[in-house]
């Protein structure tokens, strides 16, 4: 089948990289160049697919767990965090540890042990199994408890209603996000949060313009791998505005067919998505019109480590 040529191509803005997954980026660089081959990085350093294979290709080794590093290496957390147990276990092996986590992560980790310390159950939103969750909840393992969804807000038991807190996801959607809060604190009205959002600016962001551009798109395209969040999320998002909408690693994803009776394709990425897959997407669809609708500007960087600054 030949491929239809749409006639536009919405860009959201923002879109792609945000300020960690720079820094987490950077940071395995900058530990290549200055610690030579090999650098462990516990887990993918942010969830795409182009970047792992990428930083693979100049020398970083990845791994699911500190048990496949061996004694005295050098180890990169991910962007997304870890548990206080698994920093533990860096510490009895003597790694020489690097941590890139975004420090919007940190600032939920220390919330958790700021409720927990008050002696408040902690309601943590989020999705079983991503490995930001799991490192938030191993802060306070025995006072937080997971809440997925509405029907889990719903349910959910804890000690003392008097004594309960929440917290987020950094990657969730706003809207679903603010439907399990209104559960819970119609069940739970002493319930305390944090004194700003955990669902970062850059999250906030990427759904506000995509929102934007699926209003004016026929089909929308969000740039990410299967296991980001916030690309997932951005491809929600659009359908649960009623648009037909993808997640596609690359250019290379993208079905003909889905561009039948196209004429305006929204495109974003997702905050782990290199920028460069955006113009490689753009020149895959043909020679279109491209324009973009701005939402927001962002300027946020973070500072590297210590660990990896030059003097
Ligand atoms: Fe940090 Fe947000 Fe980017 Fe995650 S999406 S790395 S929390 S800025």
């Amino acid at each position: 089948m030949t491929t239809p040529v749409p006639e536009t191509v919405l860009l959201a803005a923002p879109r792609s990289f945000c300020a960690g997954v720079e820094r987490a980026i950077e940071i395995v660089e900058h530990a290549l160049a200055q610690r030579g081959h090999p650098v462990y990085v516990r887990k993918q350093i942010v969830h795409n697919a182009h970047v792992v294979a990428d930083l693979e290709s100049r020398g970083a080794v990845f791994v699911d767990e500190l048990a496949q590093v061996p004694a005295g290496a050098t180890v990169v957390f991910s962007a997304h965090g870890v548990s206080p147990a698994v920093r533990d276990e860096a510490s009895l092996k003597n790694l020489a540890v690097i941590d890139a986590t975004c420090p919007l992560v940190t600032k939920v980790h220390a919330e958790a042990r700021r409720f927990a310390a008050r002696g408040d159950t902690v309601l943590l939103i989020g999705h079983v199994g991503h490995e930001e969750v799991e490192g938030t909840l191993g802060e306070a393992p025995e006072r937080t408890i997971l809440v997925e969804d509405v029907a889990g807000a719903r349910s959910v038991t804890v000690p003392d209603p008097e004594r309960v807190s929440y917290l987020t996801q950094t990657t969730l959607a706003v809207d679903e996000t603010a439907e399990i809060l209104a559960v819970l604190r119609a069940r739970f009205p002493a319930l305390r949060g944090p004194a700003s959002a955990d669902i970062c600016y850059a999250t906030t962001n990427r759904q506000q313009a995509l929102s934007t551009v699926a209003a004016e798109a026929d089909l929308v395209l969000v740039i990410g791998s299967v296991n980001s969040s916030n690309s997932v999320r951005l491809v929600e998002l659009a359908r649960r505005a009623g648009r037909p909408a993808y997640l596609i690693d690359d250019a290379g994803d993208i079905r003909p067919e889905w561009l039948v009776g196209v004429r305006t394709v929204g495109l974003t990425a997702g905050a782990s998505a290199p920028p460069r897959l955006v113009d490689d997407v753009v020149a895959a669809l043909g020679p279109v019109t491209v324009l973009e609708r701005e939402t927001a500007t962002e300027s946020i960087r973070f500072t590297l480590p210590s660990a990896v600054r030059r003097p």
